[in-house]
């Protein structure tokens, strides 16, 4: 088998499965197994990779434009994020790391989220002072404000108070209230909830301010539009939605009793897939929520996992779900594998699940270790339906959690929802990693920091057009026919050695800066 491999190095996967990928022993296990291990032989190009179509299936019933998924981390995944990723093609998850309250709350806002409504604007009272809009604007970056009787959306408007307002007071006036600066409502141009964005626009034409304050029939904030959006206003032909034409959402749950609660909330709150998230998904546990799921709520689509083996996959599958995600250990912030001994490397994982699921109608997610785009390519050339990251879309604007300078570098945390540091904050985490309950806690994770790396709304078309030129390259106009092509065996994966690893990689240069887009 060695000397085969040697002496054909360009064997189509299918082949190579049977020798590379479930041979049980030696060394060739090494050869196939990681996204750096392979590399794809292009193929025959007659089309523009614009045309290159990323339409995949996240489940049985959800299909998506942009194959991306962002991972219900709590470094990850909330509503921001989660809108952003449904704009342009993909889906986010919302993480469970906090109360069921609060996770239903974050779907609710995707799933109302309606292009050019800022429905949870940054509300003051009269009685905040000038300070505290000065804060805001630090934190948050912008000063336009409206001011409602209790500080609260959801209150009768009073008035708002904008930069202008405030730009000429002197350093001392910190503490001059808002009633004094604000514009009174009673001078206020505001639309009726219920305006279409095209009406909005035309009454901030008119009255040429920066904000349009969006109010019910009691006078209460609903939501505000600023000036600056609708210039923006921004196309998204791929936007991933409902039949309600409302984003669509995923969120996280665990296997354990209360999270039936949990279930309930985000049901209310129009959840349309839900991820069971653990770390080895072949568990009684997991078995008998999907069993309780899906007679609860049959409409409901059931991600399970995750797994790594076909065996693992069966039995989710028998139990019936919509999809499965595949990774364990293969996590930028995991320590899984070296901590439990278990796992699998991820594209070995990936094609064996895939292999096995495509079989019954369920496609796969390719869950963490994608550090470029090319990794893209790789899982979904391997059999994946999608991938989900995690370090990727982490320190984006998006991405929840402060921004904070360490040696003069601009950073967000980003973590492992297996590290203590994440454990220690809820014990939802704890539960994915069935650490509940024990006496010494056993980290399966990481905490760390990565840097700023801007809005998604840049970094996911790099993404998307970067898959779009792998499949080129490869010579598949589709994702769909990127698969068949693996299936086949017209697609051709070559082992790579070290030696030739580092020859793919930038080399003999004295310095340089790698900008990606
Ligand atoms: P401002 O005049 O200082 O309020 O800032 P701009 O109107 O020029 O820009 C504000 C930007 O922040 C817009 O893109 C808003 O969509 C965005 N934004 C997000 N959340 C909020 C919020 O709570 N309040 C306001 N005013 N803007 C927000
Ligand atoms: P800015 O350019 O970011 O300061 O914000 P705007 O153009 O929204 O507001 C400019 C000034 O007009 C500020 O003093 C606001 O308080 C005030 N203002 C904002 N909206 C309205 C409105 O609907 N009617 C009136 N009369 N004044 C407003
Ligand atoms: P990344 O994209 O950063 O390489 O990986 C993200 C994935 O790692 C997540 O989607 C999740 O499956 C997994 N993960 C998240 N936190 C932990 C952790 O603490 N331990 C382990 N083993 N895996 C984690």
């Amino acid at each position: 088998l060695r000397l085969d491999l040697a002496t054909h190095p360009t064997t189509p996967l299918s082949e190579l499965s049977s020798v590379v990928l479930l041979a049980g022993v030696g060394v060739q296990m090494d050869r196939l197994r990681r996204a750096s291990d392979f590399l794809i032989l292009p193929g025959f190009i007659d089309f523009i990779a614009d045309e290159v179509d990323l339409t995949s299936a996240l489940t049985r019933k959800i299909t998506l434009k942009t194959p991306l998924i962002s991972s219900p981390m709590d470094t990850v995944t909330e509503a921001d994020m989660a809108i952003a990723m449904a704009l342009m093609g993909g889906i986010g998850f919302i993480h469970h790391n906090c109360t069921p309250e609060f996770q239903a709350n974050e779907v609710r806002k995707v799933k109302k989220f309606e292009q050019g409504f800022i429905t949870d604007p940054v509300v003051l009272s009269p009685s905040h002072t000038v300070g505290d809009v000065l804060e805001a604007k630090m934190r948050h970056g912008f000063s336009g404000i409206p001011i409602t009787e209790t500080g609260t959306m959801g209150s009768k408007l009073v008035g708002i108070v904008t930069s202008r307002d405030i730009d000429f007071l002197a350093e001392k006036d910190h503490t001059t209230l808002l009633s004094e600066v604000m514009t009174p409502r009673i001078e206020l141009v505001v639309a009726p909830a219920g305006v279409t964005l095209k009406e909005a626009n035309e009454i901030l034409q008119r009255s040429k301010k920066g904000k349009l304050p969006i109010v019910n029939d009691r006078d209460e904030l609903v939501a505000i539009i600023a000036r600056t959006d609708l210039k923006k206003n921004r196309d998204y032909p791929l936007a991933s939605k409902d039949s309600h034409k409302q984003l669509l959402c995923g969120a996280a749950v665990g296997t354990r009793e209360d999270d039936k609660y949990r279930l309930d909330l985000l049901t209310q709150a129009g959840v349309d897939v839900i991820v069971l998230d653990s770390s080895q998904g072949n568990s009684v546990y997991q078995i008998a929520m999907v069993h309780y799921i899906k007679q609860k709520y049959p409409h409901l689509q059931v991600i399970g996992g995750n797994v790594v083996t076909a065996a693992q996959a069966k039995n989710l599958i028998d139990a019936g779900v919509d999809g499965l995600r595949v990774g364990m250990g293969c996590g930028s912030i995991c320590i899984t594998q070296e901590v439990m001994a278990c796992g699998r490397p991820q594209g070995t994982a990936v094609y064996k699940v895939a292999e096995y699921a495509r079989r019954f109608g369920v496609p796969i997610i390719a869950d963490g270790g994608i550090q470029t785009v090319g990794h893209v390519v790789k899982a979904l050339a391997l059999g994946a339906s999608t991938v989900m990251m995690g370090s990727l879309l982490a320190a984006t604007t998006e991405a929840p959690g402060e921004y904070f300078f360490s040696d003069g570098v601009r950073l967000k945390k980003y973590r492992g929802m297996g590290s203590l540091d994440a454990m220690e904050k809820s014990s939802s985490s704890q539960k994915r990693y069935f650490s509940e309950g024990d006496k010494v806690k056993i980290a399966q994770g990481v905490s760390g920091s990565i840097q700023d790396k801007g809005s998604i709304q840049k970094f996911v078309p790099y993404l998307i057009a970067g898959i779009q030129h792998g499949c080129q390259d490869i010579g598949a106009r589709s994702l769909s026919v990127l698969r068949s092509m693996m299936y086949s065996g017209e697609l051709k994966f070559e082992k790579r050695t070290m030696s030739a690893q580092i020859e793919g990689g930038v080399h003999g240069l004295h310095s340089y800066e790698k900008r990606l887009y």
